[in-house]
């Protein structure tokens, strides 16, 4: 039986992380996107939600900001809910590509197939398989589903998605590779566009905590009780996202953290605890790879200190 641990040592444990790190200073806001470049560094918010409901958090928690490539996850949420799993898996597929997440080489070495949803061309071609009649019923689609997540409507942020649409030459560019490959089902341009949008989604770090909760709960959302998704999706999005959520350094991100984790250019980066909670962090500065610094930080703090690691003997609270 997983144990969830009490929420006053939940309390302690997300005050003392939030204690730790909030003077680190190191790492710098993404700045290829003029937006983001612009939020006040200094802003932290950590968020754990349990599978049954409670909401612990931490300094900056209820501060909107981008979800980027954290969206990505929700994305395959929905194409698996479409066309499954295994589709999901063939037309994209689970490995890591080794390179940065908005690599070109990565798709001229294996022959334009993405490779994985968490890579932006897989990210794109994701959102290509959505089933959709029209770029406003995608675009429809994907928000609903997120908010569904949520447990609340979510909303664009027009100010970021201007700031990304003005400046996303290089993934209009990787869209059109995919399309020259055979690997977008839709427009390219629309896939890219819609892609766009839903980066520029507005989430707090309760939302994120929230979403990764609906996870760890199987689907459904632990706050409103809804099924987002099917349970069965739900251990192939966890493995997607232990092998590529924090790109090029999720093997670091696994040595020292052991939980399925996405991060976002936005600064906020998710842990999923199956069967128990998740951890949702807030922080603009990223390391070189593009994963929030303290975000990072908290998390490795929250999982020793919680013994969540998957990776270690009676891991996750099995008992
Ligand atoms: N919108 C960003 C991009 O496409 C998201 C990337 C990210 O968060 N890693 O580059």
């Amino acid at each position: 039986m997983k144990i969830i641990p009490d929420v006053s040592i939940l309390k302690k444990a997300v005050e003392e992380a939030h204690k730790r790190f909030v003077n680190i200073k190191d790492g710098k806001n993404a700045d290829y996107i003029p937006y983001l470049a612009k939020v006040p560094p200094q802003l932290f918010g950590i968020v754990i939600v349990t599978v049954d409901g409670n909401v612990i958090e931490a300094g900056d928690s209820r501060f909107a900001f981008a979800i980027e490539s954290i969206s990505k996850v929700f994305n395959m949420a929905l194409v698996m809910e479409d066309v499954g799993s295994l589709a999901l898996r063939k037309k994209i597929g689970a490995d890591p590509t080794g390179e940065p997440f908005n690599s070109v080489m990565a798709i001229e070495l294996h022959r334009g197939k993405p490779l994985n949803p968490c890579v932006n061309a897989g990210a794109m071609a994701t959102v290509s398989l959505v089933k959709a009649s029209s770029e406003s019923e995608r675009w429809a689609r994907i928000l609903e589903n997120m908010s569904g997540f949520a447990g609340r409507p979510l909303s664009l942020n027009e100010e970021v998605y201007k700031s990304e649409a003005a400046t996303n030459q290089h993934n209009r560019g990787i869209a059109w590779l995919l399309d020259s490959y055979g690997y977008m089902y839709s427009g390219p341009m629309e896939a890219c566009d819609v892609y766009t949008k839903g980066c520029s989604v507005d989430i707090t770090a309760v939302d994120l905590a929230t979403m990764g909760a609906t996870l760890a709960a199987g689907g459904i959302n632990p706050i409103t009780k809804k099924r987002v998704i099917t349970e069965t999706h739900v251990s192939k999005i966890l493995a997607e996202i232990t092998m590529n959520g924090l790109y090029d350094s999720t093997g670091d991100w696994q040595y020292k953290v052991g939980l399925p984790g996405k991060s976002g250019v936005g600064g906020g980066i998710l842990a999923v605890v199956p069967g128990i909670l998740a951890i949702g962090v807030f922080s603009p500065p990223l390391d070189i790879f593009g994963n929030s610094v303290r975000g990072q930080l908290a998390a490795e703090y929250l999982s020793d200190t919680l013994k969540l690691n998957l990776f270690t003997k009676g891991g996750a609270r099995e008992q």
